[in-house]
């Protein structure tokens, strides 16, 4: 097995046992990403020459004997709408084309902080609105099980680079779904942690009341070790939970006896495809007989959770993009007569289509006459739908559902139908409305042997639960083959 091919727990033992230098293990991931980068397209910018230096400096303290973080040393992709200090950080927009941070996200400060690798920049739908990665002004992803299909989005290149082996763990958002869809197409592990727990001071702002940074990876236990690093209490994001932040990774057990799973009873409904619901089951199946108690449950509003988040997102949406004017950051149109012209042009000419449906959708929604009818109702569903959310949880642990209703679309099949592509986000946009903890596990493939996803949620700040769920399933069903076997 390839260096590049094992997970990032392996990785670590491998370094500590001195089997392998992390330089070799960068060396590995690196050509895997010269080899098949051409035909993934999963990084918009690569940052070589600071990954080798970090990777040696890894080797010469290890060798020194220093006590180093457990993923000291492992690459990691970082999604392009989280700031780098030094590393252009495009959001996939021609608005950011060329904007280089002059800080870093708090998650990447932590990052440095435990030594891991960065690898470079991924591509993503332009500012992460999109469930395709086919908005990125950069470039097209492909999605490595199938070079034909979508990787899903937003965080198509997070997850894409996971399963081509052009990283060991990724960093994405998620604001609707967009870390948990792409990791289902792409057949790896996707966390979207409980809104809160991961600072997010330096991910520019798409919807500030939905989006959360969270891991992406091959097991359930690299998930927790990423997740350990990058939670946690920071005062520059005012919405960041001060509170004890247990090791996940530590706590990790099997154990289904005991329990309490619901299956989200509006998500098996039409519209999803058989093969992915055949699959959905056959894993409740799996934890019943291993002494889960399995109810059907209900979220009657859920059926309205997209449109609520469509509204909710795209009026937040709207109010984080005012500030690319031209004047602060970014692009400026390089002709116009006046101030108002100028701001104009750029806008016009910066962003994408996607980008100006949602503020001109909004722009309506939020107009007079039109706020009490949409905006104002959309937020009286998010708080039922959350309220439905704290019922259920009165008597069950975890959620089980179906990630997504279908396996990967064809590049360039819904691009120009937004209804159908927002449908993708049917069964994920309701954990950030509700603010919950979800991840997304591939279970099984489907005839044409593209990954299907099952999704598991939370209540608030019960990673810890849900994530020992998760690692029971991966234990039962005897782990994850997360990579592509056509690259
Ligand atoms: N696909 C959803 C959207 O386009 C979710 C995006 C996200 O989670 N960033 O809004």
């Amino acid at each position: 097995m390839k260096l590049y091919e094992k997970t990032a727990s392996e990785l670590s033992e491998m370094l500590r046992r001195k089997k392998c230098s992390a330089l070799e293990i960068y060396e590995d991931v690196s050509n895997r990403i010269k080899s098949v980068e051409d035909k993934v397209g999963a990084y918009i910018t690569l940052s070589d020459e600071t990954a080798r230096k970090k990777a040696i400096e890894v080797d010469e303290a290890l060798a020194k004997g220093e006590e180093l973080h457990p993923l000291a040393g492992i690459p990691i992709g970082i999604k392009d709408n989280i700031s780098t200090k030094g590393i252009r950080t495009s959001c996939a927009s021609k608005m950011l084309e060329n904007y280089i941070p002059p800080f870093n996200a708090t998650v990447v400060e932590k990052i440095n902080n435990a030594d891991m690798v960065v690898t470079g920049k991924l591509n993503m739908d332009e500012f992460a609105m999109g469930s395709s990665t086919e908005t990125s002004y950069m470039k097209k992803t492909r999605n490595p099980h199938d070079l034909d299909r979508v990787p899903g989005g937003s965080s198509g290149g997070s997850a894409a680079a996971v399963a081509a082996g052009e990283a060991i763990l990724t960093l994405g958002s998620d604001t609707g779904g967009s870390i948990r869809q792409p990791a289902a197409l792409c057949g790896v592990v996707g966390f979207k942690p409980t809104y809160g727990s991961v600072s997010r001071y330096g991910l520019i702002a798409f919807a500030s009341s939905l989006d959360q940074i969270g891991p992406i990876g091959k097991s359930v236990k690299d998930i927790a070790m990423l997740q350990d690093i990058i939670s946690g209490y920071d005062k520059m994001d005012a919405t960041s939970k001060n509170m004890e932040y247990p090791k996940l990774t530590d706590n990790l057990t099997v154990n289904a006896k005991g329990l309490k799973i619901g299956i989200l009873k509006e998500y098996f409904g039409e519209g999803v495809d058989d093969s992915v619901k055949e699959s959905v089951y056959k894993v409740v199946k799996l934890f019943e007989e291993n002494g889960a108690e399995i109810k059907e449950i209900s979220i009657p509003s859920a059926n309205f959770a997209m449109s609520t988040y469509y509204i909710i997102s795209s009026a937040e949406a709207s109010s984080n993009l005012a500030r690319f004017d031209g004047v602060k950051y970014g692009y400026r149109a390089k002709e116009y007569d006046s101030l108002i012209d100028m701001y104009e042009n750029t806008r016009s000419e910066g962003f994408g289509d996607e980008v100006k449906r949602r503020i001109m959708l909004v722009t309506f929604v939020l107009s007079s006459g039109f706020y009490d009818a949409y905006y104002k109702k959309a937020k009286i569903m998010q708080k039922r739908i959350s309220s439905e959310f704290d019922n259920v949880f009165k008597d069950i642990d975890i959620i089980i559902s179906p990630t997504v209703v279908s396996t990967a679309f064809k590049i360039g099949e819904n691009i120009d139908n937004p209804v159908k592509m927002y449908y993708n986000d049917a069964f994920t946009v309701t954990a950030n409305i509700g603010g919950l903890p979800a991840i997304s596990l591939p279970c099984a493939k489907d005839e044409k042997n593209l990954p299907i996803g099952l999704q598991l949620i939370g209540k608030k700040f019960s990673e810890q639960t849900l994530l020992n769920a998760a690692y029971t399933y991966e234990n039962l069903c005897g782990g994850f083959n997360v990579h592509s076997q056509i690259l």
